[in-house]
């Protein structure tokens, strides 16, 4: 009933020969049925040329950022309407490093998501608690609070552009997995959450990703909670092997 997918974030990792190289590595080694959507978000100057080596498969290759604007005096950024005139159909939102390092607020957050749903974007939205509000046991609130403010004045019809990211910050790029239990405990909390306020229809259709930490020797347990519909990949998903050993894992 719902997509399973597989996205790899690759963050500010490769040049053009190494985003080239990990593109030709993983579609030697990505067999021919697959459960899941595969998608790798290189950098964006290289979103064009990942874009040509990924055509005819299964690779979708997204973006890691865009701007709320659509032209004009905005030094650096990168519209919506430039991906996709490079064929770019999916932007990652909202990850915690555009949040912390680059202090994106909920309200930017809300204006990028509906600039990019207006455009007929799919955008992966990510949210997730830090260490602190775990600890304290507000993380159910946090999180929520996060999509609350993001994407609750969306309309159902658009939620059909929205994947979830889960991705608790205390497991980014740590090593530190959250259990399957916590995935799941989260996912559902999600769901139920997006449930309240659109309906189960809306709700049962909505791919939620889990992220942090993900790699071949813990993703089949979390990919097999009945909330997990995925993952988003980083540290693992600069390596083909081990992307491709992921993808094998639902
Ligand atoms: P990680 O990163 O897999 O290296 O923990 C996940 C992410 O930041 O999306």
């Amino acid at each position: 009933m719902r997509n399973n997918i597989l996205a790899g974030n690759w963050k500010m990792n490769c040049d053009l020969p190494m985003t080239q190289e990990l593109i030709f590595n993983i579609k030697k080694q990505l067999p021919e049925q697959l459960d899941c959507e595969i998608m790798v978000a290189p950098s964006h100057p290289f979103l064009y040329a990942a874009f040509n080596d990924s055509l005819e498969s299964p690779i979708e290759v997204i973006a890691q950022n865009a701007s709320q604007h659509d032209s004009g005096a905005f030094t650096g950024e990168v519209s919506i309407d430039m991906l996709q005139s490079v064929g770019i159909k999916t932007v990652i939102l909202g990850h915690s490093e555009r949040r912390d390092v680059f202090l994106e607020t909920d309200d930017i957050l809300a204006a990028k998501t509906h600039k990019a749903i207006e455009k007929g974007m799919r955008v992966i939205f990510c949210c997730g608690e830090h260490l602190e509000q775990r600890k304290s046991g507000e993380h159910f609130k946090t999180v929520t609070e996060q999509i609350d403010k993001a994407l609750f004045k969306l309309t159902a019809k658009d939620w059909k552009q929205i994947v979830i990211a889960y991705e608790p910050v205390w497991a980014i790029g740590t090593g530190e997995t959250a259990s399957p239990e916590q995935a799941q405990e989260m996912h559902h909390h999600l769901r139920k959450f997006v449930e309240d306020k659109y309906g189960e229809k809306t709700a049962d259709k909505l791919s939620i990703l889990y992220g942090g930490s993900v790699k071949p020797a813990n993703a089949q347990e979390i990919f097999a909670q009945p909330d997990v519909d995925g993952g988003l990949v980083g540290g693992a998903s600069l390596d083909a092997d081990s992307f491709v050993a992921i993808a094998k894992s639902f």
